[in-house]
């Protein structure tokens, strides 16, 4: 039987693998104080079946030696969809291709209150909620449970996540379905829920009105200068970037992640998914006669014959370039084989939030931002418009 302690967080990714497969239904996923769900197991219902641990991608991580071949770097040929996808737009390509074969969309995104949790869609015009990286671990509620109806009823499926709930998905399933086709993406770190919620009531208060609109990825200075904004219905904007946004720093400096993503399971170059995403910030050491237009590509490695033949099937829609998958995890996806050390400050932040410390006031004591960030912060839209932002970049890379 699966028991997660206060002792044993770190081996638990929060799948829900477990819950979904148990035959009891006595497997549900409750939060822990820092906002992150865990398997809480009705003792006077299990029958001690095994499933759970069976069915766990922890206790079961499959160790492939056999290292992928091939990777792309492409690019969605439809600039609105580069525009507000977070790297080169490539996630709606597959998606496309899975719908026009009347299939079922399921990957994570905002619901109306900017909760993330994984969806679904059946229309082309539906996949703008995909578009876009949340930085907060996506709430899977019965999923997987979904994934297996559609699967079961002949129908095509695609199924986007981190790589613990892609494998997590797989091992739940038990067998292969021939019409499932899984991305996954590189993964830093799942940022906690609760820290989302109270960044949320924090940007809420300040500007005194309701989000209407939220986007941790937003391109208004371009792919590399990427800045959580929000948008409020009384007409305001909130533009932070990684260096001044409380909760792009919180996820950026690793003090609020999932204690298992410090001791990952799944970062590996290797996956059981059919295509890994990721993002691709040097396209000229790739390409060295293409000019960053600073718009964006996304990494693709291909893990599957189903990846390949994917490739090959959307190939109209993404500009491609070939790379060196070895090349590509060293320069652009290290995050996929390195796991983060554990903040220092990790318990501070989360005692300081459960007693109701402003979640401002801790980041500025915990992981305070730099003066000159901030500074740099205000006036980048001007720096932006006048070009000399663009000229600033140039000078930092020589
Ligand atoms: C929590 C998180 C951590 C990441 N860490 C890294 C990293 O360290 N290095 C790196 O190179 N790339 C990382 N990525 C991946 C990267 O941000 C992009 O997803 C990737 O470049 C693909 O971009 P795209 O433009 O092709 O797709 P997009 O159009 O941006 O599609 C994004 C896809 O991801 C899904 N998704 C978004 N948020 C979540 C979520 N919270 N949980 C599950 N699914 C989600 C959407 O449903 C969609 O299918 C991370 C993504 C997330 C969500």
């Amino acid at each position: 039987m699966i028991n997660i302690t206060e002792n044993n967080k770190k081996d638990c990714c929060g799948c829900t693998a477990c819950a979904s497969a148990c035959p009891k239904n006595c497997i549900s996923m409750v939060c822990d104080s820092e906002g992150f769900k865990y398997p809480k197991i009705d003792i006077k219902l299990c029958i001690d079946c095994g499933v759970c641990e069976k069915v766990c991608p922890v206790i079961n991580s499959e160790k492939n030696e056999e290292l992928p071949e091939k990777a792309y770097i492409v690019r969605n040929t439809n600039p609105d969809i580069v525009k507000n996808s977070t790297s080169g737009g490539a996630v709606t390509a597959f998606c496309e291709e899975i719908l026009s074969k009347n299939g079922i969309i399921f990957g994570g995104a905002f619901d109306k209150n900017f909760e993330v949790k994984h969806m679904s869609a059946e229309k082309t015009e539906d996949l703008k909620i995909f578009r876009s990286s949340k930085y907060v671990q996506s709430d899977l509620t019965d999923t997987f449970k979904r994934v297996k109806k559609s699967l079961d009823d002949g129908r095509y499926v695609m199924f986007t996540g981190t790589p613990c709930q892609v494998e997590g998905l797989l091992k739940y399933l038990k067998k292969p379905y021939e019409k499932l086709f899984t991305v996954d993406f590189v993964c830093r770190a799942v940022p906690s829920p609760l820290v989302w919620k109270k960044y949320k009531e924090l940007k809420t208060k300040k500007y005194n009105s309701e989000i209407t609109y939220a986007n941790f990825r937003e391109k208004t200075y371009g792919y590399h200068s990427a800045n959580l904004t929000l948008r409020f219905a009384n007409g305001k904007k909130s533009i932070e970037n990684t260096k001044t946004d409380y909760m792009l720093k919180s996820f950026f400096d690793g003090v609020c992640s999932r204690p298992s993503c410090n001791d990952c399971a799944f970062r590996k170059v290797k996956r059981v998914s059919d295509l890994t995403v990721f993002d691709c910030w040097n396209i000229t050491r790739y390409v060295p006669d293409l000019a960053d237009d600073d718009k964006g590509y996304t990494a693709v490695i291909i893990q599957s014959e189903k990846g390949s033949q994917m490739l090959k099937d959307v190939s109209k829609k993404l500009i491609m370039h070939k790379a060196d998958v070895d090349t590509l995890i060293k320069n652009d996806g290290f995050m996929a084989v390195q796991n983060p050390d554990v903040h220092p400050k990790r318990s501070q932040y989360f005692e300081m939030l459960n007693s109701g410390v402003p979640l401002d006031r801790i980041v500025k004591e915990l992981i305070p931002v730099k003066a000159s960030r901030k500074i740099f912060g205000k006036f980048k839209g001007i720096l932006y418009k006048t070009g000399m932002l663009k000229q600033m970049k140039k000078l930092k890379k020589h």
